[in-house]
């Protein structure tokens, strides 16, 4: 197995770090040519969204990451990577790959006191430590997503298809859970194509 870390802008280092600890083979993603190997699965970073995606269109990485994603290859945003995958931003006028049946809204959880830790239950697997960085809130979900952990009353992680998302920041934590889920989605991906 081997998983592409989007490595344009952003933390991708620390989820390479995380990917490492799992024995999983990664590389970054910072041209068109970073694509042509092996990719059993995309990472799409914290940062800002907005610089990701301008570089993302500039770095011509925009077309071919968008048709993997809609060929079913799994990939998981963290944070502005969630809002990367969203159909809807309530407060912003651009939109990227618009995959994923959500609706964020950017820095919902205030400038000031923006950063903050929890622990919290991440479905069937126990709790989790869940960082959150000027975190988008996923204010809405289609009927196809699946909610994964939340906290005050709105999802913080959730699935549809071969997409996650989180809006909190797992991989500066030492907690694997997070991407152990994620490599076992690319797990299920890799033996399904097997079949077919
Ligand atoms: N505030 C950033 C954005 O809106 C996301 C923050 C993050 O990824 N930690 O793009």
């Amino acid at each position: 197995m081997r998983i592409g870390v989007l490595a344009v802008q952003g933390a991708f280092i620390e989820h390479r770090q995380m990917l490492d600890k799992l024995k999983i083979d990664n590389f970054e993603i910072r041209q068109l040519s970073d694509l042509s190997g092996q990719i059993d699965g995309i990472i799409l970073p914290g940062g800002e969204s907005t610089v990701m995606g301008r570089l993302l269109k500039d770095l011509n990485l925009y077309e071919p990451i968008y048709q993997l994603i809609k060929n079913h290859l799994p990939v998981y945003g963290t944070c502005a990577g969630a809002i990367l995958l969203a159909k809807t931003i309530i407060n912003d006028s651009h939109t990227w790959f618009q995959t994923m049946n959500i609706t964020v809204r950017r820095n919902a959880y205030g400038r000031q006191l923006g950063s903050f830790k929890i622990v919290a239950p991440f479905k069937d697997h126990g709790n989790v430590p869940m960082v959150f960085i000027r975190a988008p809130r996923i204010e809405n979900l289609g009927r196809s997503v699946i909610i994964l952990s939340s906290h005050d009353g709105y999802a913080t992680a959730a699935r549809e298809a071969n997409m996650l998302v989180t809006s909190f920041h797992p991989e500066v934590t030492d907690d694997l859970t997070i991407h152990q889920y994620f490599v076992d989605m690319c797990k299920e991906n890799m033996k399904k194509e097997k079949l077919n």
